[in-house]
Formats: structure tokens, C-alpha cells, sequence
């Protein structure tokens, strides 16, 4: 983790009454500061300047738990494994869950800051330290993968072309095998959780049942590691503009889901197909909306 002189990350906290979003600042060789709806905390302060993340990561959540409040973060999921990585501190690990859908996949670092997702579950105590065989495993896991994802078949051609296509015998020109979709684009929307520019992994053009355009994008931000589905619904520009855009956070492993079915459609950039691609993330976006799992609109991006 690089400190810049003011971070701010958005995290979600539990309390008896419910769980609630909210903010943690970390500032320059100071303590953490949350903010989540009414409650605003100050972990102790230390006579020696803490650099250590993992340190302070443990401050807060023991602070926290001392007001009898959880603090909802990788870091205190069950699934999060802490990094065998010496440079890391601590502070980044992975993510560990999978599921019969989504078989264990390489693994991938993520912060302990960045907010819970869907497949949290709450463990106390310290995040247990990475084991090396589940690592071999989920390493070795990459080359057993096989591309076993079959195209749709294509509509036939309509129209003129198609008229043509059929009188000629002429079959369509096969399309490459990467979409441009799943390329990955640096530099695109800030991170709703740090504000750091994301990085697009895949994109897929759907339509609701109003025959608008409804966008899920795939999104990995390069400096708190979060994985993010955005759902954006053109139906909703304009008059309910903040309805227009749901941002969820989503464990590595169903992001990465997320690139390979896009992979999947013939046409992830025309909206109109609906093939097993189109489906996936129709439900997926459904799941998550239902769930209550929408990030709060971000107001505005701080890192000072
Ligand atoms: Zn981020
Ligand atoms: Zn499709």
C-alpha cells in the first residue's frame, strides 16, 4: 500500500441495528479515522508514528470492536487469506472462495480495506495466513482450466446482405476470437471505494424489458485491488439519473467469471443478443440488486 498524504476508502460497518456504509481515512503516519452514519471513531494514537498497514489495520478492528461495531472488510472475512508476500505486510491476501460454479480459480490479491461483498462472512480474530498447498493448488489451477466455452450460434444474416449472402452460398465471415470487449483499458472511472482510476476488463451490451440499453461492465481498481460490476441502465438517464448507474463489489473469482462469458458472446458491443453471456449477467446484476449489495453513490473522489 502507498500512502498518499490523505486516503480515503469506503468501507461497511455492522452495528446492532443493521449494517451501515461509511468512510475510513488514513492520513501520513497517523491513526485511521471512521465515519459510518453516526458513529465517528479515532483509533488510539501511538507515541511512534505506525507504517505498518497490517497494524493498523488491527487497531481499527479491535477499536471498533471494543464500541461493539464489525467492521465488514476483507480483512475480517473468512475467506480472505493473508499474503505469503513479505513486501505486502500484511496488508494485501486473497481471496478464497469458490463455490461448485466457480471451482478455485489462481488466486488474486485483495486489500483488507476494500469493502465486504456479497460472499462475506464474518470470522473473528486475525485473517489466517495463506496456506501453501491451497496457493500450489489454486496456481496450478490456471493451466488445468481449459477453454471448453462454445460460441452461440450466429443469427443468420437478414436484409440485403443476407439476401445476398444465401444467393451467393457464401457463409459469413467467422469473427476473431477475442472481442475488442474483453480488452483491458486502464485509466476509466475512479474506484468507488478509493477513488483511484479502474481498469475495464469486459463490457457487455444488454436491454431490459423496456428495450433500453443496460451496460455491465467488469472493473479491477490497480491500487486497493477491489473487483466491481457496474450495471448501467439507460432507462434511468435523465430523470432518475442515480438510479442510472449500480456499482457492486464482487469476490475475484466471479469477476473473473464475469470476463470469460463475456468472451462468450458474438456481440458484446450490439445490444440485442441474448445468448448464455447475456443471461449470466442479467441474473448476476439481478442477484445483486435484490441483495441490497449497491455501493453508495460516490460524491466525490478523495485522495488529497
Ligand atoms: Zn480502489
Ligand atoms: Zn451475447
Amino acid at each position: 500500500m502507498s500512502y498518499l498524504n490523505v486516503e480515503e476508502y469506503r468501507v461497511r460497518v455492522h452495528r446492532d441495528d443493521g449494517e451501515v456504509d461509511g468512510a475510513v481515512w488514513v492520513r501520513e503516519g497517523q491513526e485511521w479515522e471512521l465515519e459510518a452514519a453516526n458513529l465517528h471513531l479515532v483509533a488510539d494514537a501511538s507515541a511512534v508514528p505506525e507504517t505498518r498497514p497490517d497494524v493498523f489495520f488491527a487497531r481499527l478492528k479491535e477499536t471498533l470492536e471494543a464500541d461493539g461495531v464489525r467492521l465488514l472488510t476483507c480483512g475480517t472475512c473468512a475467506f480472505f487469506r493473508r499474503s505469503d508476500a513479505p513486501d505486502d505486510d500484511g496488508w494485501k491476501g486473497y481471496c478464497t472462495w469458490s463455490s461448485d460454479e466457480l471451482p478455485i480459480s489462481p488466486p488474486e490479491h485483495v486489500t483488507l480495506l476494500a469493502p465486504n461483498c456479497h460472499r462475506f462472512a464474518y470470522r473473528q480474530g486475525p485473517p489466517e495466513p495463506v496456506d501453501s498447498t491451497w496457493l500450489a493448488q489454486a496456481r496450478s489451477a490456471e493451466e488445468d482450466q481449459e477453454e471448453t466455452a462454445v460460441l452461440p450460434q450466429l443469427d443468420k444474416p437478414r436484409g440485403l446482405i443476407g439476401i445476398v449472402r444465401r444467393l451467393l452460398g457464401r457463409t459469413p465471415a467467422t469473427r476473431p476470437a477475442v472481442p475488442t470487449a474483453i480488452i483491458e483499458r486502464p485509466g476509466g472511472q475512479p474506484c468507488p471505494c478509493c477513488g483511484t482510476r479502474m481498469t475495464n476488463r469486459a463490457s457487455i451490451s444488454n436491454v431490459d424489458e423496456t428495450g433500453s440499453e443496460r451496460i455491465f461492465s467488469v472493473w479491477r481498481c490497480p491500487h486497493c485491488l477491489g473487483n466491481f460490476l457496474d450495471d448501467w441502465l439507460e432507462a434511468f438517464v435523465g430523470s432518475r439519473a442515480r438510479d442510472a448507474e449500480r456499482i457492486y463489489v464482487v469476490p475475484p473469482a466471479e469477476a473473473n467469471m464475469g470476463v470469460k462469458m463475456v468472451a462468450r458472446c458474438p456481440r458484446p458491443d450490439e445490444k440485442g443478443c441474448t445468448c448464455v453471456a447475456n443471461r449470466h449477467f442479467d441474473t448476476w446484476g439481478d442477484f445483486l440488486y435484490q441483495h441490497g449489495r449497491r455501493m453508495k453513490h460516490r460524491e466525490s473522489v478523495v485522495s488529497l
